[in-house]
C-alpha cells in the first residue's frame, strides 16, 4: 500500500515545475507515477528498469503478455530505442509527434523486456499534452505508460478517475485536469512496407492517408475469429459496471420493449438523439455533429453509471468515419450485446 501523493497543477509556470520536477524525480528513482496525455491519464515508470516497470502491471493487475508503450518527448530519444527508422516511419512522426498516434518499430532493447512483452517491435509515443512533455523532458528516460486504470475498465480522462481506480497502488498522481482527445492513440505498425493500424485512436486513418497513401487496417479489427497484430486488443475493455448494450436502430423501441423486465435503464447517447428519448438516466455525449466530443466524453460516461442505480445501458451507434471508428471499437468492447434492428 502506498500513501499516493497527489499534485494539482495550476496557472502558475513555477509552481508546476516544481512539482513536475518532484514526481519526475519519483519516476527516476523506480516509482510509478500517473499524468495526463492528451488522450487519456497514463501510468508512468522507467522503461528501462524492469522492476519499475512490474509495478505498473501489479497497480493495474494487467496481463504480462500485453506490451506497454515507450513515451519520449523527442524523435531523438525515440532513436535511441530502436534498430532502424525507415522513411515512412520518419514522415509520419514528422507529420503527426508530438500526438496521439504511437508506432511501432524494430526494438534495440533498450528498453526492458516487460516492456516489450519479449516481442522483437516496441511500440513508442511522442505525447503532445504540455504536462507530459514537461515530464518527460525533466526525466530525460523513456517512460513505459499505459492507460492509469485498474485493467479491464474504461481508460481514466480524469484525475478522479484515476485515483477511483489506483489509490494507494501508485507513488504519485499529476492532475492537470480533463483529457482533450479522450480516447487513446492510434497505434500503427511500421516494420511492414505499408503500414497497418493495429488500433484506432486519436489520429484517423483518413489523416494517415493524406501523409502517406494507403495504410492497411489489421482485418482482427473488423473480424473477431482473426488473432490481432496489437496483444491487447485481444481483450475485452472499458467494461462498464452495469451491462451495456450497443443499440443500432431505435433507442426507445428497445427501451418499451424491455417494459417490465429490466427496471432501470441508463442511456448514453448524442444531444439530439437523447433529446427525444425517456428513461431514467440519460448522458448526453455531445452533439452528433461532433465526433470529436463524443470521444471525449465517452469514457467519463461509461463510469458514471453505477451498480445498484441502474440494471442495463443503452448507448446508440455513430458513423465509423474519422475518430467514429475509435468510438465504435470501444464501444463494441465495452459492450456485452450489439442489437441492430431488423
Ligand atoms: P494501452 O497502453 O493500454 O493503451 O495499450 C497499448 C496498446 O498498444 C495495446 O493494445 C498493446 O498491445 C499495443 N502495443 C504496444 N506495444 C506493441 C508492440 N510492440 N506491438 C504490437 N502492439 C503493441
Ligand atoms: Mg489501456
Amino acid at each position: 500500500m502506498f500513501q499516493t501523493k497527489r499534485w494539482n497543477l495550476m496557472n502558475d509556470t513555477t509552481y508546476n515545475q516544481r512539482v513536475i520536477n518532484d514526481a519526475a524525480e519519483l519516476l527516476k528513482s523506480g516509482s510509478t507515477v500517473a499524468f495526463p496525455t492528451e488522450t487519456v491519464y497514463g501510468l508512468g515508470a522507467d522503461a528501462r528498469n524492469e522492476v519499475a516497470v512490474a509495478r505498473i502491471f501489479e497497480a493495474k493487475g494487467r496481463p504480462t503478455d500485453n506490451p506497454l508503450i515507450a513515451h519520449v518527448a523527442t524523435k531523438d530519444q525515440l532513436k535511441k530505442l530502436v534498430r532502424v527508422l525507415s522513411p515512412v516511419a520518419e514522415k509520419l512522426i514528422d507529420h503527426f509527434s508530438p500526438g496521439p498516434l504511437t508506432y511501432v518499430l524494430p526494438s534495440n532493447g533498450m528498453c526492458a523486456t516487460n516492456v516489450t512483452a519479449g516481442l522483437s517491435t516496441i511500440g513508442i509515443r511522442l505525447p503532445g499534452h504540455p504536462v507530459a512533455q514537461e515530464l518527460l523532458k525533466q526525466c530525460d528516460i523513456p517512460i513505459a505508460a499505459p492507460s492509469a486504470n485498474i485493467s479491464g475498465k474504461p481508460s481514466p480522462t480524469t484525475a478522479e478517475h484515476v485515483w477511483a481506480d489506483l489509490q494507494g497502488k501508485i507513488a504519485g498522481l499529476l492532475d492537470g485536469g480533463p483529457t482533450g482527445v479522450g480516447v487513446e492513440s492510434t497505434v500503427i505498425d511500421c516494420t511492414q512496407e505499408i503500414p497497418i493500424i493495429l488500433r484506432p485512436g486519436g489520429v484517423t486513418r483518413e489523416q494517415l492517408e493524406e501523409v502517406i497513401g494507403s495504410v492497411m487496417v489489421d482485418p482482427a479489427l473488423a473480424n473477431a475469429e482473426d488473432k490481432p497484430r496489437a496483444p491487447g486488443m485481444k481483450y475485452k475493455h472499458y467494461a462498464p459496471e452495469v451491462p451495456l448494450w450497443l443499440v443500432e436502430g431505435s433507442l426507445q423501441d428497445v427501451i418499451d420493449a424491455q417494459g417490465e423486465k429490466i427496471k432501470r435503464i441508463g442511456v448514453m447517447a448524442s444531444t439530439e438523439t437523447a433529446s427525444e428519448l425517456q428513461a431514467d438516466t440519460i448522458i448526453s455525449l455531445g452533439s452528433k455533429k461532433s465526433l470529436n466530443d463524443i470521444a471525449a466524453n465517452l469514457y467519463d460516461a461509461l463510469r458514471t453509471f453505477k451498480e445498484g442505480d441502474i440494471d442495463l445501458i443503452l448507448c446508440e451507434t455513430f458513423p465509423e468515419l474519422g475518430i467514429g471508428q475509435a468510438i465504435m471499437n470501444r464501444l463494441k468492447k465495452a459492450a456485452s450485446e450489439y442489437i441492430m434492428e431488423k
